[in-house]
């Protein structure tokens, strides 16, 4: 359903813009305000009937720096401090041309966002996510993707920015310089029809949706739970590889380590933020929690069955009830709540005495103020108190963050590290900043390759007339 054609120059397209984005998740929606916004006519392609992708199911939280929204909370921050904290969560594993120009332009484009397309963003206040020094997480007042990729569509509606549902782009047609012509699309009731182009940009996110691609390159993840958009198929780096584009960390991978089960409802990482923990189902803490939720993934599946406890209390659950997923959970009944430890374990059948051990560690380490051996530290003013609130999650893959590799403008590079003459890409389509593993996912990398790179990309094409 991927392939690449040398026919472009002869083929008489139905109908010929300057750019076509394949993907209508937040990646292809701002790419395409960005690129009519400078006068490119654009065409957005979504194989959905309504576009929503993984854009759709995520929180929402686009991070960026120095924004008035943070000014006016009085938070400090610049795009040195973020630029800083992504490189430093990836190990420098990242390509550091991409990771200024997010930074740098991140504060500009929330705000391009919120002013010129009415995106009413907000600061997230209350609690740092793991890696970042500074509050820089925006979103949208009911706090999902699902209300971001309402006020996108909006937006993109208000632009009349033409999005054609229900096509599923299935081929490219380039000529012998790699120049991409235009594409086909196929429709449900099977009809292929085409559409010709002078850029091309995909914003059709990663390969999380296709197993065998999931089996070779992050083999580990194969049987894990998949939490991201079922159409994200691989299409991009299909297309890559025919096209003798650089594919760069493919292992990359966003994971979550607290999904709740069998409720499937993603619990925020908050939890473990403002002093929760993990157990396994021998009554015993794994990790620490607040290495980062991607990593953890894989470190929750890893445990007996799969699983384990978010142990919390009544002060990290009224601050979770900011969060619609968290809410929806504990309509739920996944948040079970209980009188004392001694409660808690013999509900959940867990070691009694293990469990005891657990919270006495805690409270050593609190009043000595050492880091325990997986090298978190406990403030005093995060002591967890009876009733204890308890969630039972798993380990999921969110997305991949490997990709095309691109420049910082967008532009596809080929494995001679040449530019692709109008192959344009960003989202989870290219590769991201979140280095080669699962353990470099800075909260935000996702939203801010979709959000930020889109912008980047969209107004590339545009100053490439
Ligand atoms: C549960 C969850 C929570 C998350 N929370 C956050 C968060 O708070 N902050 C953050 O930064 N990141 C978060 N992420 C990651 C974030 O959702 C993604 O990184 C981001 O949405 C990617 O945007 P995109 O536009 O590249 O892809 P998508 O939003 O997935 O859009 C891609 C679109 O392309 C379409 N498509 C695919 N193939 C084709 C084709 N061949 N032809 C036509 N259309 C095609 C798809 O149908 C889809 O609509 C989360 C992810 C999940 C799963």
């Amino acid at each position: 359903m991927a392939d690449v054609r040398e026919d472009g120059s002869s083929i008489d397209f139905e109908l010929e813009v300057p750019l076509v984005i394949v993907g209508g998740g937040a990646c292809g929606l701002v790419a395409g305000l960005a690129a009519m916004s400078r006068g490119i006519e654009t065409v957005i392609l979504e194989r959905d009937d309504t576009p929503r992708g993984s854009t759709f199911m995520s929180s929402g939280f686009v991070p960026a720096a120095n924004t008035r929204f943070q000014k006016a909370a009085g938070v400090q921050d610049s795009p040195e401090q973020m630029a800083e904290d992504i490189a430093r969560k990836n190990g420098h594993e990242s390509d550091p041309a991409i990771v200024k120009a997010l930074a740098e332009a991140s504060g500009k484009v929330i705000e391009w966002l919120a002013d010129e397309h009415n995106i009413p963003f907000e600061l997230v206040e209350g609690f740092l996510y793991p890696g970042h020094t500074s509050m820089r997480m925006h979103c949208t007042p009911r706090r999902t993707g699902e209300e971001l990729m309402a006020c996108l569509l909006n937006a993109a509606e208000k632009a009349e920015l033409p999005i054609l549902t229900e096509a599923r782009v299935t081929t490219l047609h380039i000529d012998k310089e790699k120049r991409v012509h235009g594409i086909s699309y196929q429709r449900p009731d099977g009809n292929i029809e085409t559409i010709g182009c002078k850029n091309l940009l995909l914003a059709c996110n990663g390969y999380g949706g296709n197993p065998e691609l999931i089996g070779q390159h992050i083999p580990k993840m194969k049987s894990a739970l998949y939490y991201g958009h079922e159409g994200n198929q691989g299409e991009a780096i299909l297309w890559g590889k025919a096209l003798n584009a650089s594919l760069k960390d493919l292992a990359a991978y966003q994971g979550h380590g607290s999904l709740a089960w069998p409720h499937q409802t993603l619990i925020s990482w908050a939890v473990m933020m403002q002093g929760g923990v993990q157990l396994n189902l021998h009554g015993q803490r794994f990790s620490n929690e607040h290495g980062g939720y991607s990593e953890q993934a894989a470190k929750v599946l890893s445990q007996p069955e799969g699983v384990a406890f978010n142990v919390f209390d009544e002060r990290i659950h009224e601050q979770c009830l900011q969060f619609e997923d968290y809410r929806n959970a504990h309509a739920a009944g996944a948040v079970k709540v209980f009188q004392s430890i001694d409660d808690m374990a013999k509900k959940l059948q867990l070691p009694s005495a293990d469990v005891h051990q657990v919270f006495d560690e805690i409270r050593t380490l609190q009043t000595n103020g050492t880091a325990d051996r997986f090298g978190r530290t406990f403030p005093a003013v995060q002591e967890l108190v009876p009733p204890y609130h308890v969630i039972k999650v798993t380990g999921a893959l969110f997305h991949t963050q490997g990709g095309l590799e691109i420049l910082a403008n967008g532009r596809v590079l080929d494995e001679r590290g040449e530019r692709l003459p109008n192959l344009f890409a960003a989202g989870g389509a290219a590769r991201g900043v979140s280095g080669a593993g699962d353990s470099g996912y800075l909260s935000g990398n996702g939203l801010l390759s979709a959000v930020v790179m889109g912008a980047l990309a969209g107004q590339a094409v545009a100053e490439s007339r």
